[in-house]
């Protein structure tokens, strides 16, 4: 295993992949350099992991673009069989990826789940190479006209740690499944899981250069890809501020189609008539888990006047008592930021809150527990315009309002600019309905919440939450390209 700069890599390294998949080989960095992963519990080096230099990204980019014609002309049931045993793999070593995930960026290993939905994703993708269907018309005399739906070419795949290996199957799989190839860049705050993955890519029979997988920083290696002019379409989730970057890289460079997943500023409504129980449970578990580090987490709760008291109380009650501990065990369900910077950042909007608002729980890092963690914290009465109100937080943190009607709840909830995920909780049908339709997000949870979220329905932001719409059979037509043939008859 790998070298480091100079260095000797820490004892962990010994044990862990930290090399770049290339070509369907693991290698070190041209340059030989790399980066240390620190554990967001201990703060120890976790490893010392290779970082892609821009010709580690140009020579992954090559081997996709020369595997390409080879895998786009495979038949849909020889792709598949790559897909089902990359899967079966994945699935036979979640406790092990777990593992690694939980060492470099602290996910309880007890709430761990990103390796089976790898598995069902590429599972459930294996087989919609049989989705890509073209259209024909009559409506020209003399002519027939026929659409076609094509693969790109090579796809970028630009992930975050937050649940890193989710995104790699819910953006890799659908666009191999149509026979486009990959490069892939990981996190460099968790890219262990998806270094590792390059041993099951291998064992699972896929050609060389058809699944690439890099690891680095946004600077270098994400903005060669997002650059990279044989890169033909990118696929990106992560912050708002990386995605206008990604955006205006594409833009720079061969206007690449860019599908954007970003951040968000979630609000759940609840209004006097909701089960109450159910509307605290679904809340508080939306912005407590992963230690508030998704993207959907509702971060913003409005709860009518008329049981705003007993709303919160309940709402305490269930957010409160979690077991922050060490992610490596399996009776802790909570754990750290991910990093120093995580860390750091949560703590500056808990200054925030307790100067605009007022604290009624957590607020004050742990002080007995050694690592970057956070206590379930709530906020009420904070001014609308307040910066934790409007900006993402990305830990433990809830602020809730009270609101009085309809109207005015509907106005706060949207005054914001993302608009990825919304709630709202009633029994009444013809105000969800209302508000189903008057929430500006991509998606809007009736008398549920993020982590409950329908896997079959699109998934995406309105505003600053990003551009185009992910899951199942929506992400195809990211990755094809339409061609128009007419001819005549
Ligand atoms: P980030 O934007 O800092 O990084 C995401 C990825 O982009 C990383 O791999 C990073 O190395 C890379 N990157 C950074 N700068 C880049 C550049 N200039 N060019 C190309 N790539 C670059 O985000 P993060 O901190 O990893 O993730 C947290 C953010 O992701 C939050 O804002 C969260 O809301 C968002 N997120 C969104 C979704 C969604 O589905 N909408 C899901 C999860 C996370």
């Amino acid at each position: 295993m790998p070298a480091t700069n100079g260095h000797q890599a820490s004892q962990p390294s010994k044990e862990i992949e930290t090399r770049l998949f290339i070509n369907g080989e693991y290698v070190e960095s041209s340059n030989g350099k790399t980066f240390s992963l620190l554990s967001p519990k201990t703060h120890e080096v976790v490893a010392k992991v290779f970082e892609a230099s821009e010709e580690d990204v140009d020579r992954a980019v090559a081997a996709a673009k020369a595997a390409q014609p080879a895998w786009a002309a495979l038949t849909v049931e020889q792709r598949s069989a790559c897909f089902k045993k990359l899967a079966t793999l994945v699935r036979e070593h979640n406790d092990e990826l777990a593992k690694l995930e939980a060492l470099s960026m602290g996910k309880p290993v007890s709430t761990y789940i990103d390796g089976h939905a790898f598995s069902w994703m590429f599972d459930y993708y294996s087989e919609s190479g049989y989705n890509v269907q073209g259209t024909s018309s009559l409506n020209t005399p003399g002519f027939v006209n026929l659409t076609f739906r094509q693969p790109y070419g090579v796809v970028g795949v630009i992930i975050p740690w937050n649940v890193p290996l989710l995104f790699f199957a819910k953006k890799a799989a659908p666009a191999l499944a149509v026979g486009n190839t990959v490069v892939l860049k990981s996190s460099e705050k968790a890219p262990l899981a998806s270094a590792r993955i390059g041993h099951f890519i291998k064992e699972a029979g896929f050609p060389p250069g058809v699944i690439n997988v890099v690891t680095g920083f946004g600077n270098v290696s994400g903005s060669v890809i997002s650059h990279h002019m044989d890169v033909r379409a990118l696929s990106f989730t992560g912050s708002t501020r990386t995605g206008r970057l990604i955006q205006q890289a594409s833009s720079k460079s061969n206007l690449k189609p860019v599908f954007l997943e970003l951040g968000g500023k979630s609000p759940a409504i609840v209004f006097e008539d909701a089960d109450l129980e159910a509307a605290a449970e679904a809340t508080q578990y939306s912005v407590q888990t992963n230690s508030g580090q998704t993207c959907m987490a509702t971060s913003r709760v409005y709860v009518q006047d008329t049981i705003a008291e007993k709303f919160i109380a309940l709402f305490k009650e269930k957010f409160g008592p979690v077991k922050v501990g060490d992610p490596m065990l399996q009776e802790t369900n909570h754990g750290p930021q991910a990093d120093k910077v995580q860390y750091e950042n949560v703590l500056k909007y808990l200054e925030i809150g307790k100067k605009d608002g007022k604290l009624i729980l957590g607020g004050n890092p742990d002080s007995h527990e050694d690592g970057y963690f956070v206590p379930p914290t709530i906020f009420t009465d904070t001014p609308e315009d307040s910066v934790i109100m409007r900006e993402e937080v990305f830990g433990p943190v809830v602020n809730i309002n009270i609101f009085k009607t309809e109207e005015e709840v509907l106005a706060k909830a949207n005054n914001t600019e993302y608009g990825l995920y919304a709630a709202v909780f009633t029994k009444n049908i013809d105000r969800a309905m209302r508000f189903a339709k008057g929430l500006e997000a991509g998606t809007v949870g009736v008398n549920c919440t993020s982590p409950t979220t329908g896997k079959d329905t699109p998934f995406g932001g309105y505003k600053g939450s990003g551009l185009g719409r992910e899951g199942l059979h929506h992400s195809l037509d990211h990755f094809l390209e339409t061609n128009g043939f007419p001819g005549p008859c």
